[in-house]
């Protein structure tokens, strides 16, 4: 089930750089993301990073083709 950025709806993110502040939000497993539309930053779960992480990989393999991608 995809993310929905709470500020525009969007399911379109990036993962985000990460600060000091964010170290209590990584112990509860939480990994800040920014939203490609709003670009509001908000917290998705680790898991849920990797798999973004990963879509950004096949989308850089893929060039821009992003409809190559298969939803696990
Ligand atoms: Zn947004």
């Amino acid at each position: 089930m995809p993310i929905h950025c709470k500020y525009c709806n969007s399911t379109d993110f990036r993962i985000s750089r990460l600060r000091m502040k964010d170290l209590a939000r990584l112990m509860i497993f939480h990994y800040p993301v920014r939203c490609w539309v709003c670009r509001e930053r908000i917290y998705m779960s680790v898991l849920q990073m990797l798999r973004l992480r990963r879509d950004e990989k096949l989308r850089r393999d893929n060039g821009l083709n992003v409809n190559k991608i298969q939803p696990s």
